[in-house]
């Protein structure tokens, strides 16, 4: 007799992202060589003066609980991000600090759904949002967009899905896994249908400084007044600044809400670490030209890996404006055998080219759009050609 799973955890779908991940890293365990396109994460180490600002915490002491919802210094310094770089005015008390983006996701979820509130989510989706939302009892509502469109959700559209039980839409700008940046103007015409129909935002901005060329990243609460006591930003480290083991998010919301997240927060995890967080401290409030370096060898990658996706038969993908991320085509090769196998789906897809060429990736389908494959370009450009060549060599074998 074991104890049962409780029935809502027993549905829960694992992170497929770190399933393919951690597929890779065990290949590596055992001498193979792996080129890993597959997690989202940057391939830089964290730059020296964050990780010193880590060392001098512990060295100073710094190594005991702070207020759960994270120390003032670190919510000062995210207030004044926002003021300097969106000209957004929050108080400190808005501010709460997690263990990450994805927990601040789920305090936001837990702090402010009730069963049955319908969350409207644009597919392609990262992958954890419909599994935290079902989380919460709430209900995920997709919401399909079309590559033709680079995958944005028209106001249109938007509207249309709208039921008595809607209570948010969650808006990830720039998009993982697409790389879709929204602009100033289709911002708009969505915000003038959430407050038309009294709805809530999540707007998950964690790709906010990994934009590329001509494109512009527009914060979802400048775009209306009316729209920050309506918004809920999510934000960390994890990406801009090479930070993801170190583990710091948070959101900034209207102060009810930051109040009982922070309550939440007290009762589940308490604070996130006070090492990280002066980590994320000096993040915020040191030199940022590590952000500036870090965006040109992003730029570089992706108009290497745009290049190569052209030049592949039958692969496509819509421009890549932000983030680290190609969601590429495969339709061509469902049904057809590639290196003796026939392939039905992004996920047979993945776990072969996996299999025959040791290149990770991750399956549409775990991210609501089947038919796509998603590779992370956040990579030396040696891995990067390496992986190419062998995706290529793939999809020629084809019969
Ligand atoms: N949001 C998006 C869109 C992401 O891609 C990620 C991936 N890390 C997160 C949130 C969570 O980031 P973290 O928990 O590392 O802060
Ligand atoms: N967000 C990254 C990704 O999409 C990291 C992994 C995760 O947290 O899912 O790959």
């Amino acid at each position: 007799m074991t104890i049962a799973i409780s029935k809502i955890v027993q549905g829960l779908e694992p992170s497929a992202t770190l399933a393919m991940s951690a597929k890779a890293k065990e290949l590596k365990s055992h001498g193979k060589t792996v080129y890993d396109l597959s997690i989202g994460e940057p391939d830089f180490v964290t730059p020296q003066h964050i990780c010193d600002a880590g060392t001098a915490a512990m060295k100073s002491g710094f190594t005991k609980y702070t207020l759960a919802s994270g120390i003032p210094e670190l919510k000062n310094a995210i207030v004044e991000k926002y003021k300097n770089d969106y000209t957004l005015e929050y108080k400190p008390s808005q501010v709460v600090v997690s263990n990450g983006a994805k927990h601040s996701l789920h305090n936001i979820f837990f702090t402010t759904l009730n069963p049955n509130d319908e969350v409207i989510i644009p597919a392609p989706y990262w992958v954890s949002y419909a599994e935290l939302v079902k989380l919460s009892g709430a209900i995920p509502v997709i919401l399909p967009t079309e590559e033709s469109q680079n995958f944005k959700m028209t106001a249109k559209h938007f509207e249309q899905a709208i039921t008595p039980k809607t209570k948010m839409l969650l808006l990830c700008n720039p998009s993982n896994p697409t790389g879709t940046v929204y602009n100033n103007k289709e911002l708009i015409e969505i915000a003038e249908i959430v407050l038309k129909k009294n709805l809530f935002v999540i707007a998950d901005e964690i790709y906010d400084k990994l934009v590329y060329g001509s494109n512009r990243f527009v914060s979802f609460p400048t775009v209306c007044s009316g729209l920050q006591e309506r918004t809920i930003v999510v934000n960390g480290v994890s990406k801009t600044y090479a930070m993801t083991g170190w583990r710091v998010g948070w959101t900034l919301s209207p102060e009810n809400i930051a109040k009982k997240m922070g309550e939440l927060q007290s009762q589940e995890t308490s604070n996130p670490g006070s090492i990280s967080q002066y980590a994320a401290l000096a993040a915020l409030t040191g030199p940022q030209d590590c952000v500036a370096q870090m965006l040109d060898a992003f730029t570089q990658r992706r108009n290497y890996v745009a290049k190569r996706i052209a030049e592949i038969d039958g692969l496509t993908c819509s421009e890549m404006s932000g983030a680290f991320y190609v969601f590429f085509n495969i339709k061509k090769y469902l049904g057809k055998t590639l290196g003796g196998v026939r392939i039905d789906n992004s996920e047979q897809f993945c776990l072969e080219l996996l299999t025959q060429k040791q290149v990770a990736t991750v399956m549409g389908s775990a991210f609501g759009c089947e038919g796509y494959v998603r590779a992370s370009f956040a990579a030396g450009l040696d891995i990067l050609q390496e992986a190419f060549d062998r995706i290529s060599e793939f999809v020629n074998s084809c019969h």
